[in-house]
């Protein structure tokens, strides 16, 4: 069995102007066989969190526990975790097999045995007839799975990734995302995985760790990410294109439904979720551009806006209105009719609905939840 805790973990690092807090007070309980991603965006300390897990750095303050023992300080080569970051470094001179091998040699081992293990590892990663090549004799894809086989190679009680696919282009990325989820399910040991990308995060992930200024602001599957976001930091990270928010204000909120005024105008809405007690004030109203509709297809609409761009994405179309409080953006089908730079009726779909305290910006209430619109992840796309 293999669990990983960390327990305010605070990470600072000596710099001119006095002290950098790269990771401000994380706390994380990963569960045997989780697949875990950190996200969020640059700097925010995802990578050093990693690398404290891994022993690489010391925290300044804080713990971790593999498996019920205090590691914090354990160092990194007694730890038995394989790592993955984005410039995979094979060894250029040395085989296939010697550098899939290469942790086992440095762990003693005898010859026949890495050889062995390192053709197994080859296997799972279908690089086998690679063996005897050198890293340069491979493209990009296969080198991704030369080091992937090395991780395997080594029995590791957790798999700790860092960014290893934002080198490679969207269509290896979904191959070799696939590949680390197969080996994640076949060794069954927790993976930490740090991405940026939360469409990765989305694709991969039991649970999601959304991280900013180094902090966690919300640890969760990524229905309770997408679905309920727990303040606006989230809401505006996860989903791409990104939430609207207008300015509300919020005049009634049961357990059942709830009124808001939106520059005027009134939407009524039933309750999917609540979270606290407000009942009126002001808030902010998220929405999703998957819940903004447009034109002709419009049954009540809230606005007349100005259409200002139309770009076509996939199957359907991201368009970019002139709304009250800036730019406002709806997907919509690709086969509508759509002329920029024209006038167009605009609606949203009440059961869409985020609602945040706009002093707080936590989340109040949502309308639709899992119903309302389907989480974007490159699975589903195949
Ligand atoms: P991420 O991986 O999320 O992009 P990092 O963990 O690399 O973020 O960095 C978090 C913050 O800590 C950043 O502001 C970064 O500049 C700072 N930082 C990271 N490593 C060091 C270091 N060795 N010395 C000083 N500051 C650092
Ligand atoms: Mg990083």
């Amino acid at each position: 069995m293999s669990t990983i805790s960390l327990h305010d973990i605070r990470k600072e690092f000596p710099v001119e102007s006095g002290v950098e807090v790269a990771v401000d007070g994380v706390s994380l309980d990963i569960e045997d066989g989780e697949f875990i991603t950190l996200v969020g965006p640059s700097g925010c300390g995802k990578t050093t969190t990693l690398r404290c897990i891994a022993g690489l750095e010391r925290p300044t303050s804080g713990t971790i526990v593999f498996d019920g023992q205090d590691v914090t300080e354990v160092p990194a080569e007694k730890r038995q975790l394989a790592m993955m970051f984005q410039n995979i470094a094979l060894y250029p001179h040395m085989t296939i097999r010697d550098n899939i091998a290469y942790p086992l040699k440095v762990d003693g081992l005898p010859k026949a045995e890495r050889h062995e293990r390192a053709r197994e590892a080859a296997a799972v990663m279908q690089i086998e007839d690679m063996l005897e090549k050198k890293p340069g004799d491979l493209s990009g894809g296969q080198r991704q799975r030369a080091a992937l086989a090395r991780t395997v190679v080594q029995d590791p009680i957790a798999f700790l990734m860092d960014e290893p696919l934002s080198d490679l282009d969207a269509k290896l990325k979904i191959e070799i995302r696939r590949e680390i989820l197969n080996v994640h399910k076949r060794i069954g040991r927790p993976t930490i995985y740090v991405t940026h990308d939360q469409e990765e995060a989305l694709t991969m992930s039991d649970r999601i760790a959304v991280m900013n200024d180094g902090k966690i602001e919300q640890f969760g599957t990524r229905e309770d990410v997408y679905y309920y976001p727990e303040n606006l930091f989230v809401a505006h990270f996860i989903g791409n294109p990104s939430i609207n928010t207008l300015e509300g204000e919020l005049t009634d909120l049961s357990d059942d439904s709830g009124r808001v005024t939106v520059h005027g105008e009134t939407i009524d809405f039933s309750v999917d979720r609540r979270f606290g007690d407000r009942t009126s004030g002001d808030v902010l109203v998220g929405f999703r551009p998957q819940s903004v509709s447009l034109g002709d297809r419009v049954e009540s609409p809230l606005f007349e806006l100005e259409l200002l761009l139309v770009e076509p994405i996939d199957d359907r179309a991201l368009a970019r209105l002139e709304g009250p409080e800036g730019e406002l953006r709806a997907l919509v089908p690709a086969r509508q009719w759509l002329v920029e730079n024209e006038i167009t009726p605009v609606g949203i779909d009440p059961d869409g609905i985020y609602l945040f305290d706009a002093a707080t910006e936590e989340l109040l209430a949502t309308s639709g939840g899992a119903s309302a619109t389907e989480i974007p992840t490159s699975l589903n796309a195949e």
